[in-house]
């Protein structure tokens, strides 16, 4: 049951760690589900589902945005997100800018660290994250607030352990490097299978979708 699973899991989170739940293919009824049992924090990963959703469910919800965003896609998920979790290209990050100086808007964003094996391919390396950060007086219409990562996708805890552990450092070494970036300071790492491993490393946020919903349908 969606409230057992999501009273389950904040019972074992630290106070300072959020929980983003994943509602991404499921039906209104479950998130409301979920919404009454007091969560307020939700995800999505495509443009379309997350605007449908975002104007149906009550207005106190948090929508965090978590998938691949191509940049004609921008209006479907800009006006609803409080956080755009997944820029994963330059090109999207000055896209993501000019839209909000055309809407007077400062967008809060994380950088997507690619951390995983081989297989997924999305997200920044290392230094394209620092040179994105050196020029940050560029975009002055985006909130630099973290690093967001997915480790390997393997049964193996001590990979997953070092991808986290990969990312949890590079974050502490952006944040000495850059300390007039205060806002940059948000981990979103951790998700169903490996959360546990990424609290232990430091995760500010997990994002965590079928331990609360079930299988996706
Ligand atoms: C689907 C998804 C999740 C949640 O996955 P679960 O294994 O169901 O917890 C977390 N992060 C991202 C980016 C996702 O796409």
């Amino acid at each position: 049951m969606i409230s057992e699973n999501l009273k389950r899991i904040k019972s074992e989170l630290p106070a300072n760690v959020r929980l983003l739940a994943v509602s991404k293919f499921q039906p209104l009824e479950r998130l409301l589900e979920a919404y009454q049992a007091g969560q307020r924090l939700f995800g999505e990963n495509r443009p379309q589902e997350l605007a449908a959703k975002a104007v149906q469910l009550p207005q106190d919800i948090e929508w965090h945005f978590i998938g691949h965003l191509q940049t004609n896609k921008l209006k479907m998920v800009l006006p609803y997100a409080a956080l755009v979790e997944s820029i994963d290209s330059q090109h999207l990050l000055e896209a993501v800018d000019d839209w909000g100086q055309a809407h007077d808007k400062v967008i809060p964003v994380l950088l997507e660290l690619h951390i995983g094996a081989e297989e997924t391919k999305q997200g920044f390396y290392e230094e394209e994250i620092l040179e994105i950060l050196f020029n940050a007086d560029k975009y002055a219409h985006v909130r630099f607030c973290g690093l967001m990562g997915m480790a390997s996708h393997t049964d193996d805890e001590e990979m997953v352990r070092a991808d986290f552990t990969r990312i949890s450092s590079y974050l502490d070494y952006l944040r000495d490097l850059f300390p007039e970036l205060e806002d940059f300071k948000e981990l979103s790492i951790g998700m169903s299978d490996d959360w546990r491993i990424a609290v232990d490393c430091g995760s500010t946020q997990v994002r965590i979708g079928s331990a609360i919903f079930g299988p996706r349908v």
